[in-house]
């Protein structure tokens, strides 16, 4: 039984979180750093506390501080949240040898999935496909070269410890191959501390094409479909739909009964999501998130299932709520990251927010913790907002997420609000036919043109 939860985070998942705890009667901690006094996470919790300075490195990364204020608070269990230590093995284990409950997947999943190198090994033994690439890590530039040989030009030479789209380099050629390998491993090394890189190649035109799966410690596996998150810049998402444009249901059984199928061989415990690339009507493994995903609520909408809730039940050792069969899956929904960046250079543009108004009406929820009034933090993740939308099929969707970003009002800094406004009348989004190099290859070119 869990009765009161610290979460370890800030901002709309902080909030998430804290809604699932209320609807289920668990009681909420918060944390903060000296920056985040005021926001609208701690404002909300039961109890909360300052566990350091504005730097994450400080705050929402120092593990004593956060296991201290558990203790102090009587906090049962840690919820990691999104980003920060959702995905770090060791922290998993203090809150373990602590006697708290970690809300999350066991500690061998978390350290597998964290090296790509070894997710993609595990993947291989529980029967996902993979794109060709090398096999395991890639060491030196004559290795890297044969590797490229065999698997054909472009390549991708990836940071096993990657995130973020970061430590990814193509190699077009094979005159381009060294520059590719050198400049991934100084990359990987100044962002991850590890310069551990593995090739693969490089697909045309793929989408990226996600699955959801729960499983509880009884032994059940289910899946909960796919999200679309094909729209992305800089390797990173923007825009995600659920379902994916471009799967019937006999693909999308298919894909979900390999990925539960898998997470089950693996003895997976909680919420994950397996990454795909999807080409000519094949699937790719990539990579795997051991964590609540930012796209989740678009699964939520379109399965009336409360993730996180459903994540905090399997932490308390219950079952899952639902059997594979009674999962359905009905209508449409859509989520747009709203950041607060440059429109051109996706710079963050933190500051003051001298007027906020949230969409609403039938269909609209909009996660997020702004007020008029609040001072965005330089120090954070760019993310402010996730309006999310559901409608009966896909046009009644982006119909109704036309109406909700014309009522959104985020001023005065610039944020991708005008760049969703745009995504939702062009023709490719309507028609669904985009794939990941579109906004950056197709889109903007037009969008300049204009
Ligand atoms: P990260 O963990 O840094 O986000 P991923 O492995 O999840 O890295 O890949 C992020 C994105 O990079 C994918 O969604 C896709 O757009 C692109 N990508 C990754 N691997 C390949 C590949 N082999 N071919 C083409 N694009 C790729």
């Amino acid at each position: 039984m869990i009765k009161k939860i610290l979460i370890a985070n800030r901002g709309d998942v902080a909030l998430r979180v804290l809604r699932a705890c209320r609807d289920m009667g668990i009681e909420t901690v918060a944390v903060h750093s000296t920056a985040d006094a005021d926001a609208m996470h701690v404002r909300l919790a039961d109890e909360s506390v300052c566990i350091g300075g504005a730097p994450s490195s400080e705050s929402y990364l120092n593990v004593p501080s956060i296991i201290t204020a558990a203790t102090i608070t009587g906090a049962d269990a840690i919820h990691p949240g999104v980003g920060f230590l959702s995905e770090n093995a060791d922290f998993a284990r203090v809150v373990d040898a602590h006697g708290l409950t970690f809300i999350g997947p066991r500690i061998e999943h978390i350290t597998a999935m964290g090296d790509k190198v070894e997710a993609k090994r595990t993947a291989a033994d529980s029967g996902l496909p993979l794109v060709p690439g090398s096999d395991g890590a890639v060491a030196t530039i004559d290795e890297a070269r044969s590797v490229a040989e065999e698997v054909g030009y472009p390549v991708l030479v990836k940071a096993a410890s990657g995130g973020g789209g970061r430590g990814m380099k193509v190699a077009a050629t094979a005159d381009d191959l060294a520059e590719a390998f050198s400049s991934a491993r100084t990359e990987a090394k100044a962002a991850f501390g590890d310069d551990t890189v593995y090739l693969e190649r490089y697909l045309d035109n793929p989408r990226h094409i996600e699955v959801q799966v729960v499983a509880d410690s009884h032994g059940n596996v289910i899946h909960l479909g796919e999200r679309e998150c094909s729209v992305q810049r800089r390797h990173q998402k923007l825009l995600e739909e659920a379902p994916s444009p471009v799967l019937d249901s006999a693909q999308r059984d298919h894909i979900g009964t390999i990925a539960a199928q898998a997470a089950a061989k693996m003895g997976y415990l909680g919420l994950g999501t397996m990454e795909f690339l999807y080409e000519n009507g094949e699937f790719f493994f990539i990579e795997m998130n051991t964590r609540l995903q930012v796209e989740h609520p678009i699964t939520e909408e379109i399965t009336g299932i409360d993730l996180v809730c459903e994540q905090i039940r399997i932490a308390a050792g219950e079952k899952l709520s639902v059997t594979q069969d009674e999962v359905t899956f009905k209508g449409h929904a859509i989520e747009c990251r709203i950041n607060a960046e440059h429109p051109e250079t996706f710079f963050p543009t933190p500051g003051t927010v001298t007027n906020f108004h949230t969409a609403g009406g039938p269909g609209v929820r909009v996660d997020s913790f702004l007020n008029s009034g609040y001072a965005i933090p330089p120090y954070y993740d760019s993310l402010i907002a996730k309006l999310v939308v559901y409608g009966d099929d896909r046009e009644h969707c982006l119909s109704r997420l036309r109406r909700a970003l014309q009522e959104c009002i985020i001023e005065p800094m610039p944020t991708s609000l005008d760049l969703h406004r745009k995504l939702v009348v062009d023709d490719d989004i309507i028609s669904g036919n985009y794939t990941i190099r579109w906004l950056e290859e197709e889109f903007f070119a037009k969008d300049n043109a204009s």
